[in-house]
């Protein structure tokens, strides 16, 4: 099989209202999405959602990337994963969430030609996998407001985003306990983790008083997500030795070089592992492997992708049981759903995979007419 031609689409979602985390706010989803066609008929697909605030890119640095990496792959075998992936890093290091969608529409034209879908293309099965929903930052009362909606909607976690200042921050976790507390007096709630995220929000001062104080709330916290900055290594490892709540690395581990410094150093409880970091499932898979010989359970995050994306994210995690933990609710928060099968939440959380060959999911055609697309021929 050789890649005759790469469409590149520049990929807008609206959201249904913006999204604040401690870096930033976004107001859009700006994804970009790869299409890979080849002589033999079949056609991958892959998502890429570049939040710039962590892995600098855009998308309109990722589409004239792309053209370039496009370029490369013409010609191609798309069933040597390997070889392509090593062309695309060896010609321009960085841009992994460019990359990531170019590794996932191989991917998906990989298992495709294998006839498989993608988890057993992977050497996996078919697991249950639950995702979280995620409170943005906002007062106090409105996180209070979307955590007693989320766990009614039977939530197994709701992931809280922190990072501002201690104050703000412990009186954010305290409200939401307050609302759900007095919406169940029974503590109904009390199976239901919360899973910190201050996204490098915190000086290493800072989150130890947060982590301490919430010892004083009556509840499990699951782990907290990077609450210091990528590089602060040393201090990910101080606040896991003070043990008050499990240490998660997200922005601090991109690639598996990240994943063994992170082991080297004992630095973390759990990590975070996003294909838009890592640069696709062929470096997540290293990842993956060295947090599991590490005694390093891992969750499967997200940036504001589809569903299309989202799908790819939910074979790797089905795959590999090391991935314990799924964040995988960005469409929750998108105005718009232009896909076409693909994983679908029962009960909201529950997420059931496709069972088509590949990924099992694309974009409807009507959504692409309208979207302004560059093919590498
Ligand atoms: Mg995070």
């Amino acid at each position: 099989m050789k890649i005759t031609r790469i469409t590149l689409y520049r990929y807008d979602i609206p959201l249904k209202a913006p999204i604040a985390i401690s870096l930033g706010t976004i107001e859009h989803a700006r994804n970009m999405l790869v299409q890979i066609d080849t002589d033999e008929g079949l056609t991958g697909w892959g998502e890429g959602s570049p939040f710039w605030m962590i892995v600098g890119e855009t998308q309109a640095s990722g589409l004239a990337a792309g053209g370039d990496m496009a370029r490369l792959l013409l010609g191609r075998d798309p069933v040597d994963i390997g070889g392509c992936v090593d062309a695309l890093v060896r010609y321009l290091p960085g841009h992994p969430t460019t990359r990531s969608s170019f590794d996932m529409a191989l991917y998906d034209l990989a298992a495709k030609q294998a006839n498989l879908p993608l988890y057993a293309y992977l050497g996996g099965a078919k697991r249950p996998l639950v995702t979280d929903e995620t409170i943005y930052i906002n007062t106090p009362e409105r996180m209070a407001e979307d955590a007693v909606r989320i766990y009614e909607q039977g939530a197994v976690a709701i992931k809280i985003k922190l990072g501002t200042n201690a104050k703000d921050d412990i009186d954010r976790l305290y409200a939401i306990e307050k609302a759900l507390a007095a919406t169940y007096p029974e503590r109904s709630y009390y199976n239901v983790p919360y899973r910190l995220d201050a996204n490098q929000g915190w000086s290493h001062v800072t989150a130890s008083e947060v982590l301490y104080q919430t010892r004083f709330i009556d509840h499990q916290f699951q782990y907290c997500e990077q609450p210091v900055r990528r590089a602060e290594i040393h201090h990910l490892a101080k606040l896991k030795a003070e043990g008050n709540v499990p240490i998660m690395a997200d922005e601090s581990l991109f690639d598996a070089q990240d994943a063994l410094r992170l082991v080297r150093e004992g630095a973390v409880d759990y990590f975070n592992i996003k294909l838009s970091k890592s640069g696709g499932i062929w470096e997540a898979l290293k990842i993956n492997t060295i947090g599991e010989t590490a005694g390093i359970p891992c969750m499967i995050g997200c940036m504001s992708e589809s569903r299309l994306a989202l799908t790819a994210n939910a074979h790797f995690a089905s795959a590999r049981p090391n991935v314990v933990f799924c964040d995988l609710d960005a469409c929750f928060e998108h105005a718009l759903d232009p896909v076409e099968g693909g994983i679908q939440y029962r009960n909201h959380y529950h997420i059931d995979l496709p069972d088509a060959p590949g990924i099992g999911a694309t974009v409807e055609p009507e959504f692409l007419k309208q979207c302004e697309k560059v093919i590498i021929a």
